[in-house]
């Protein structure tokens, strides 16, 4: 078998024309410039390119980016301070802190601070809190572009044996909850799964991952899943980006394992462009105050 590949980069460019339409909506309508302001700390050659993706991205879809470059030597109380000015003002409704954050500054009293309604990235107690409740503000960026994914590419969630390797609560966390919930971003299809999620201190981890109809890896360890790991036929999400040399490369041998799945998506190519465009939908449903339905508990 080879594996068919999941496309994230053309999917995501599909989303950010829908987004752009919106937009265009939103200010034709309402006279509503949707804004992002992104906060980045020091001098960390990767989050400059991340933000930096995230202007270019957020000006193809006509919403409005705001950048605070801060030193490195922050401390806690002046970048709280910028925060609580972002906080206030009305003409930003979407606020990104890049991680990672320099040492001295204590980044869970940060994260905390971005008020809920402006915390497109989702990091906050109160929409970790509304996600694990079934009645989402906003999704994660990055487990929610894996949901986009699935559904758009017609593979059903519901019923299914999922696994996700990783437990962060950027990724693998979030992950589990909407696999979990009976309503997911594209219909109870795209939710309602059997969920197992393992870490560093799972045991027999290749016996958990064999068991996997569908399986999810968010380590961030180069190769990492091997073959052996994978039950012939399942379909195969990687997470994971990391530098090998000078190429970018998942945590799933991607040669090896796309011989036997039924689908996987690519590093670079899968992924990654959906968790940008899943940023977009964040600060669009931020400025138009129009958030994903409640879903019913029962
Ligand atoms: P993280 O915070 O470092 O978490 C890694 C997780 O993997 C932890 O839960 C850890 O377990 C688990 N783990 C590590 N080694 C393991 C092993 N040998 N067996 C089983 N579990 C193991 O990482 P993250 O932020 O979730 O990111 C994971 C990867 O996704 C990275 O490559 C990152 O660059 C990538 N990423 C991609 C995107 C995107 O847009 N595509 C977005 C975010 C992250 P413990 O909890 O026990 O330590």
């Amino acid at each position: 078998m080879t594996a068919r590949i999941l496309d994230g980069k053309t999917l995501a460019l599909e989303i950010r024309k829908e987004i752009a339409t919106e937009v265009a909506m939103l200010k034709e309508q309402r006279g509503i410039l949707p804004c992002l302001a992104a906060i980045l700390v020091g001098d960390d050659p990767a989050s400059h390119v991340y933000v930096h993706n995230k202007e270019i991205a957020c000006e193809k879809a006509g919403i409005q980016s705001r950048l605070f470059r801060m030193p490195a030597t922050t401390t806690t109380s002046e970048l709280l301070q910028v925060l609580e000015q972002l906080n206030n003002d009305p003409k930003i409704h979407g606020i990104l802190v890049q991680l990672p954050l320099p040492k001295q500054i204590r980044e869970r009293e940060v994260l905390d601070a971005v008020a809920p309604a402006k915390d497109v990235d989702a990091f906050s107690p109160e929409n970790v809190g509304l996600i694990s409740q079934g009645r989402p503000r906003y999704l994660p960026c990055t487990p929610h572009g894996v949901m986009q994914l699935l559904g758009r590419c017609q593979i059903d969630t519901a019923g299914k044996e999922v696994v996700v390797v990783g437990r962060s609560d950027i990724v693998g966390k979030p992950l589990v909850s909407m696999f979990l919930q009976k309503m997911g971003p594209m219909g109870p299809a795209n939710a309602n799964a059997t969920v197992t999620c393992c870490h560093s201190h799972s045991k027999n981890l290749a016996d958990i991952t064999r068991r996997a109809d569908i399986l999810v890896v968010a380590i961030g360890k180069p190769h990492f899943v091997t073959v052996d790991m994978v039950r012939p036929g399942a379909v195969v999400i990687d997470v994971g980006i990391n530098r090998l040399g000078d190429k970018i490369v998942g945590d799933v041998d991607f040669e090896a394992v796309a011989q036997i799945a039924s689908a996987i998506t690519p590093v670079p190519g899968g992924i990654g462009p959906l968790t940008i465009a899943m940023l977009l939908r964040n600060t669009l449903a931020a400025a138009s105050e129009v958030h994903l339905q409640a879903t019913p508990s029962r």
